[in-house]
């Protein structure tokens, strides 16, 4: 019998706030002079007193709610005791046996997985061990940032589903707009526990920390499986210990043996009183929450009739899924101005939202990630009623696709509207046959000797004509178009 991996996940996230935990201090990750956002309290001077951040609190609350769990009337915080050197007050204020949020869970892939639970505390400094000194160095900035922190329940049970619930639980963050959670800044860190067994009772754990990469945590998982497999296969025994990931070999190793609750010393923090929510405060931040990943993606396949793989890149770029969707409303208008057939079918009308979601997914993104600097809303000119204007032009067969990748480029780079682009171009698709039909001729009579082959049986003469035609059109005719007025002309 094989043995069955047992997987649970703990997940710190940087809250994104104006202040601090505990203090006004500047929460500001990106601050890169050491030891500039500080004060008595962050640094734990004696006599300085801590005063809990609301938004941070807020923060959890709403993460909370989208994660289904039980949000707490009463919640305390409890100090956390280990000495470090980036720790200065000698203990971390966390959150023990009441935190914010319990009893949660997120769905992937169609399996709940539970959440146990989602806390409040703060963030330690960082400490710096420059090449060849026989000295550390202690950067506050970090020190008392809000951090969440999330606990699953043992539920997961692959490297691959272990990665998936952290990308998940970072685009809800997003989403929510509760923290940035970049990975490589630090900003979401990933601890797996992992344990393998062969019946129903779970194995040893042992938890790997500084995972720093989503395909990390999955390698990580995948590698640790084996590893305890192998082990017990040969008899030997696992030991309870945190272990580390070595980025270059690929492997775990054995950091230390892990600490009990006991030895944390938990008590509640003596500076700050409880918090008590009451339904009203709760509701508000209810209100407060946005449409959420697992919602866009079958409201999506529903409404807009996209597939799968359109629907996972609208719910991965929410700004060009918000602009996928002002473009659709402008056409909702339209329809109604009856500038547009009255009685459009629902497949005509998927025809649209496939043609807008095309444009957006290919070439617009091709256009923005040639950009080297981008910031949301700037960048890029194109207004949804310009972009709607466009799809139409397309869609009614006014421009070819050729015609269609200069106009979308130039609205791209100077924001000008595609009626324009087009007229002060003259690249209108000619699909007027009378006025193809003078151009042919004109193509004939300037080119007997073609005219002459293609009569006398050969076929490329027509090729050469029409590759004229199309010259002539400068590319704005529908070439199958002119393949049939060309050879009823010389006929
Ligand atoms: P500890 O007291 O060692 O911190 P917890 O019970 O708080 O352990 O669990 C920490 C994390 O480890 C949770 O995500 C939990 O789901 C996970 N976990 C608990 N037991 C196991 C196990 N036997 N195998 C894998 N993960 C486990
Ligand atoms: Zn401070
Ligand atoms: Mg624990």
């Amino acid at each position: 019998m094989p043995y069955k991996p047992t997987i649970g996940l703990e997940i710190h996230a940087e809250l994104k706030t104006n202040s601090k935990m505990f203090c006004s201090c500047k929460n500001d990750p990106d601050e890169k002079r050491p030891n500039f956002n500080i004060c008595p309290v962050c640094t734990a001077q004696p006599g300085s007193l801590p005063v809990a951040n609301e938004q941070a609190v807020k923060n959890v609350i709403k993460t909370g709610l989208a994660l289904n769990c039980e949000i707490a009337k009463t919640s305390k915080f409890d100090r956390k005791n280990y000495f470090y050197p980036d720790l200065p007050k000698g203990y971390q204020i966390s959150q023990y046996d009441m935190p914010l949020c319990e009893k949660g869970h997120l769905e992937i892939d169609g399996r709940k997985i539970r959440i146990t639970r989602i806390h409040l505390e703060e963030d330690t400094g960082r400490l710096a061990h420059p090449d060849g000194a026989d000295y550390s160095l202690v950067d506050l900035n970090r020190a008392g940032i809000p951090l969440m922190e999330l606990v699953t329940e043992p539920d997961i049970t692959s490297g691959k589903e272990a990665r998936k619930f952290a990308e998940e639980l970072q685009l809800i963050l997003r989403y929510l707009g509760v923290s940035d959670a970049d990975m490589e800044k630090g900003q979401m860190r990933v601890e797996v526990n992992i344990s393998v067994s062969k019946d129903k009772k779970f194995g040893t754990k042992v938890e790997i920390k500084n995972l720093n990469s989503f395909r990390v945590v999955e390698r990580a998982v995948d590698f640790e499986i084996k590893r305890q497999t192998e082990a017990l296969e040969a008899g030997e025994k696992i030991v309870q210990e945190t272990r580390g990931w070595h980025d270059k070999k690929e492997i775990t190793f054995s950091q230390r043996e892990k600490e009990e609750a006991h030895d944390y010393r938990y008590f509640p923090e003596p500076d700050l009183p409880a918090l008590h929510f009451d339904d009203s405060f709760i509701n508000s931040i209810k209100s407060e929450l946005p449409e959420l990943p697992g919602n866009k993606r079958i409201r999506f396949e529903d409404q807009f009739g996209l597939d799968k793989s359109t629907v996972e890149f609208f719910v991965l770029n929410k700004d060009l899924s918000e602009f996928f969707e002002k473009v659709v409303s402008e056409f909702e208008e339209w329809i109604k101005e009856q500038d547009f057939k009255k009685d459009i079918s629902k497949q005509e009308e998927q025809k649209i939202f496939k043609l807008v979601s095309n444009y957006l997914t290919s070439d617009v993104q091709g256009l923005l990630q040639g950009l080297s600097f981008r910031e949301p809303g700037t960048g890029w000119k194109i207004t949804p009623e310009n972009f709607a204007e466009f799809i139409k032009m397309i869609y009614k067969g006014e421009i070819s696709s050729k015609v269609a990748k200069m106009v979308l480029s130039d609205m791209f780079n100077t924001g000008a509207d595609p009626s324009s682009i087009v007229d002060s171009n003259n690249l209108r698709q000619v699909s007027d046959d009378s006025q193809l039909e003078g151009i042919i001729k004109e193509i004939i009579e300037k080119n007997p000797k073609p005219a002459d082959d293609y009569k006398a049986g050969k076929q490329n003469a027509l090729q050469f004509l029409a590759g004229q035609v199309m010259a002539k059109t400068r590319g704005t005719a529908k070439p199958d178009k002119v393949q049939e007025l060309l050879k009823k002309a010389l006929q």
